[in-house]
């Protein structure tokens, strides 16, 4: 089997019908289209087609959604670079995926080739981080830098590592749950390095954790790298206490250890996806009956404008008379919030 990136092949997939054909290849010209092997080998599960099968409700976009739905923008000084916190940075090489999620948060930006940094753009972003002495974190994100060859990702990281000031490295990846077979002697070998090494893994259902998966991930426990997962809050995917807790349990098993949960973000063409974070929070709560707190993640939402996480269960969030929500940012200011479902 291989990757399948258009309508076409959808179609003669038989994933897709004739008559959609139309509004997919639409869906297309405005959100990119990738589905793995791995993914295309599960998609019997509704879990995993409804994350990666390209639906004609992505065409519905609403007033309110948002095409740099966590500010991103506004916290770029230098392309390539995302600095919102002051002691980290987000370091983005590439935006590209080897799968495109249909909720991505990004996906105005993913799949676009000249979002890619030239070695000129790579070096400007790397000396940003090098004069700014309180980047303490470089998180590596895009896009997926595991769809970086090993020897390009490992020239990264020894300029990175290099910085004295920045102690930790940390990598967000949908890779080894949707390319196992990239985790490769290779890779294993450049993700070995003497500062610590984080990888975030991008899960949402339990049926993801495949036999492929599962055997990339030991090889990722036995290298000795600390693995973090985060999961986003979806409709139908995995919006029930039951559910997340099949998640979550299944992640612990196998030594990952669940760091957030994010509520859906206002991406255009993704309201099929929302849940309320009336739901939501009712759902996290319950989850703190019956599960271990090893288990738990952190609920947050990413406040639109570039406002930053704030947890998303406590009392960052209060309700509203008027059925939305007033916010507490982490600038200690009040936003108002509504959910647009
Ligand atoms: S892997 Fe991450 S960045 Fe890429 S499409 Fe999925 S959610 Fe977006």
């Amino acid at each position: 089997m291989s990757y399948i990136r258009n309508t076409h092949a959808l179609v003669k997939q038989g994933l897709i019908s004739e008559e959609k054909s139309e509004a997919i290849t639409k869906v297309a010209e405005k959100f990119q289209i990738s589905l793995s092997p791995e993914v295309l080998a599960n998609m019997d599960k509704a879990e995993i087609r409804e994350q990666y099968l390209p639906s004609e409700k992505e065409l519905d976009i609403k007033e309110q959604e948002l095409n740099d739905p966590i500010g991103d923008q506004k916290f770029t000084p230098i392309k390539g670079i995302t600095h919102r916190y002051p002691d980290r940075v987000l370091l983005k090489p590439l935006h590209t995926c080897s799968v495109y999620c249909r909720f991505c948060f990004r996906r105005e930006k993913v799949g676009q080739a000249e979002e890619i940094l030239s070695q000129n753009e790579l070096e400007h972003a790397l000396q940003y981080i090098r004069k700014n002495k309180n980047i303490w974190e470089v998180i590596l994100t895009g896009g997926d830098p595991l769809s970086l060859s090993p020897q390009k990702l490992g020239a990264i990281l020894d300029k990175v590592e290099a910085i004295a000031h920045v102690k930790v490295i940390r990598i967000h990846t949908r890779i080894p749950l949707v390319a196992p077979e990239k985790i490769s002697a290779s890779l294993l070998n450049v993700l070995d390095r003497e500062k610590a090494l984080y990888l975030i893994l991008h899960c949402n259902s339990h049926k993801e954790l495949t036999e492929n998966v599962r055997l990339g991930i030991k090889k990722l426990c036995k290298a000795g790298l600390p693995l973090l997962s985060q999961s986003v809050l979806l409709k139908n995917i995995n919006d029930s206490v039951e559910k997340l807790e099949e998640l979550f349990r299944s992640l612990v098993e196998i030594r990952i250890r669940p760091y957030y949960l994010h509520h859906p973000d206002l991406a255009q063409g993704t309201s099929h996806f929302r849940v309320s974070l009336e739901r939501g929070r009712q759902i996290t709560s319950d989850l703190r009956k019956s599960l271990s707190g090893i288990a738990q993640p952190l609920y947050v939402l990413d406040v639109p404008g570039g406002l930053g996480k704030v947890p998303a269960g406590g009392e960052f969030i209060q309700a509203t008379e008027d059925e939305a929500w007033k916010i507490r940012t982490i600038h200690d200011t009040f936003v108002d919030y509504q959910d647009y479902l």
